[in-house]
């Protein structure tokens, strides 16, 4: 039957639309969230596109590391790099302490 056939390949297409929608959904979530970690949106983005969950558990697992916190060279407390001067002493020149070059 024609009409079977034709209904098969609609559904088949809409399953198409809506996983590429997920994958796109996932892919710009873990591009922004990558991006404000200063890490690269667009290799994570397409990454967690073509690897859907995987990439994602993938990006989460590389998250676990704090690098984002830096030590304060005046009360050597661990703080979030995007601050401009430590929150606890309120000293300006924060030491990064890992290397990002
Ligand atoms: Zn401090």
């Amino acid at each position: 039957m024609v009409s079977q056939s034709s209904g098969q390949t609609t559904a088949l297409f809409v399953c198409i639309a809506i996983l590429l929608t997920i994958s796109l959904g996932f892919a710009i979530a873990v591009g922004i969230s990558a991006s404000k970690r200063g890490m690269n949106p667009v290799g994570w983005g397409i990454l967690t596109f073509f690897t859907w969950i995987f990439g994602l558990i993938i990006f989460l697992l590389f998250l676990n590391p704090k690098v984002d916190d830096v030590k304060c060279a005046g009360c050597g407390k661990s703080i979030p790099r995007n601050h401009m001067y430590c929150p606890f002493c309120g000293y300006k020149e924060i030491k990064q302490n890992n290397t990002n070059t």
